[in-house]
């Protein structure tokens, strides 16, 4: 019986060594193996970002020949993270081409004062530059062609927002920065484009009336305006498809019979949107 009891005893001994020894080697294990997920992952997050900075600084770029504002829209494309730095984002126009690198330094986390570099760089011609013919944006890179062949935006051209025939165009009068439809009150008005809703604004009876804003990415926005505000049926952060309802055209704000104001802007400028509907 004695013997017995001597043998449990030395087995639970053993056994709480064995447990001890487990803890020792799996704990270091785990704690290495979520080091190494966390790495992979800030990895796959600044690769990712890095990409869509050279993206959007590309379809800037390519569409309005401004370096600087292309490079602008490439850093805020980046976005903020505190896990990795953008380092270097060039921006270049030469001969027609647009050539955008960038370097993102990711920090090693097994050592502290190690950084991994992590470089990628794309090329694309500049298409014809019509954003410099409005005005703005650097005169480089004009060369002719025809706008927004398909590489500007996803789809090609823009849909048309509403199925009415325009009206008073960017030009009609001074002050004025977008393409009128005059339509019945209640017509639907879409998607130019897919994208984002930026916002949806509501300034009564005053200006615009109630208004959204889409952001399509690269810096090109379109808005449409003059609705009530019970006309909008999407709302802010909401993705939209190209083509998708976004409300019904009205005769609010600063109107002066039913239509839709409609905006193309690029780079926060407005630009005259019927070249982008034909
Ligand atoms: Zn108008």
């Amino acid at each position: 019986m004695q013997l017995y009891i001597r043998r449990i005893a030395t087995m639970l001994r053993n056994r709480k060594g064995a447990a001890s020894v487990e803890f020792v080697t799996i704990l270091p294990l785990v704690l290495l193996i979520s080091m190494a997920v966390w790495q992979f992952a800030i990895f796959s997050l600044a690769i990712m970002d890095t990409h869509s900075a050279i993206r959007d600084a590309i379809k800037v770029a390519s569409v309005t020949g401004d370096v600087k504002t292309a490079r602008k829209e490439g850093i805020s494309s980046f976005g903020k993270s505190n896990a990795y730095k953008l380092k270097k984002l060039s921006v270049k126009v030469n001969h027609g081409e647009v050539t955008v690198s960038a370097n993102t330094n990711i920090p090693i986390i097994f050592v502290n004062s190690k950084a991994f570099t992590y470089s990628s760089d794309s090329d694309a011609p500049v298409l014809n530059n019509v954003a410099a013919s409005y005005g703005f944006g650097s005169s480089s890179g004009r060369h002719g062609g025809a706008f927004l062949n398909g590489a500007a935006l996803p789809g090609g051209k823009l849909a048309a927002p509403i199925h009415a025939a325009p009206g008073v165009g960017i030009n009609g009068y001074s002050g004025h920065t977008g393409q009128d439809f005059p339509a019945p009150i209640g017509t639907n008005i879409f998607a130019a484009e897919s994208g984002r809703v930026l916002k949806v604004v509501n300034l009564g009876d005053r200006s615009y009336g109630t208004y959204i804003v889409i952001d399509h990415g690269g810096g090109i926005q379109t808005l449409y305006a003059h609705m009530y505000d019970d006309q909008p049926v999407v709302h802010a952060g909401q993705s939209v498809t190209r083509g998708q309802k976004i409300g019904e055209s009205g005769n609010n704000g600063n109107s002066s019979g039913p239509h839709l104001h409609f905006e193309v802007r690029i780079g926060g400028h407005p630009v005259d949107p019927m070249p982008f509907l034909r």
